[in-house]
């Protein structure tokens, strides 16, 4: 079987972390989720109060910035370190989903993070889910998924997925940041979320994670032996 790069874009709540984990996991490949490096970039802006609409302060800033994975045993997948910290738990504040997606759409901030993906993609067997995935960052990748989600679904996933870490956070608040983001994230000048003519939808609103994964497995295999 060869080893192939696997690639899973779609709008924010899709369940792509979650396929793109169970993938991983099942194929004994390296999972790594591109939105937390954004994400970490936005924490290092927001820390450091640089103003992510302008590109010299970004430029500076940017090589400042180290990131890195490390594979969490208790988890099962990597945490987000930046510059050496461990900050997979701060990413995920509501804080930084605000503003991730401006910090995203700046043109220097894509260049990097695209430019730390393909170093990461090299030696293949990666299952790796973002926004540009497939027409950017592997635009040969061997598969790529489209995973959609009807609205309503993806903002209860959503909600429930916060709620647990923040009991105060309303289903309102959740919504609006995720058609924020999925606004931002389709309109953006560079490397705007959209799918790739060669990926495959796979819209998960009534499928089971398994079922989803075993959809997402069989076309993984076809192409593992083609
Ligand atoms: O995947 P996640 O929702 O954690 O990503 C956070 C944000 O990072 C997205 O809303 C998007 O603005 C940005 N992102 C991106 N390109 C990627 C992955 C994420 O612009 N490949």
């Amino acid at each position: 079987m060869k080893k192939i790069i696997i690639t899973l874009d779609g709008f924010s709540s899709c369940g792509k972390s979650t396929l793109a984990k169970q993938l991983a996991r099942k194929l004994n490949y390296v999972f790594i989720d591109s939105g937390a490096m954004y994400r970490a970039i936005t924490l290092y802006f927001m820390r450091n109060h640089i103003n992510w609409n302008n590109n010299d302060e970004v430029q500076v800033a940017l090589k400042d910035i180290n990131l890195d994975f490390d594979y969490n045993d208790l988890t099962g997948s990597s945490d987000m370190l930046l510059n050496d910290e461990n900050v997979e738990l701060l990413i995920r504040d509501m804080l930084v989903s605000e503003h991730v997606s401006e910090v995203a759409a700046n043109q220097y901030v894509r260049e990097f993070g695209v430019a730390q993906q393909q170093k990461l993609g090299t030696r293949k067997g990666i299952v790796m889910d973002g926004r540009d995935i497939g027409t950017t960052v592997f635009p040969n990748a061997e598969l790529k998924i489209f995973v959609t989600a009807d609205p309503a679904v993806r903002v209860e996933r959503r909600f429930k997925e916060m709620f647990e870490k923040n009991p105060q956070i309303t289903i309102e608040e959740v919504k609006d940041n995720l058609e924020m983001r999925d606004y931002l994230d389709s309109n953006r000048e560079f490397s705007p979320l959209k799918k790739a003519e060669d990926a495959i939808v796979l819209d998960n609103s009534n499928l089971t994670r398994e079922e989803q994964l075993n959809i997402a497995l069989e076309w993984a295999n076809q192409k593992m032996v083609g």
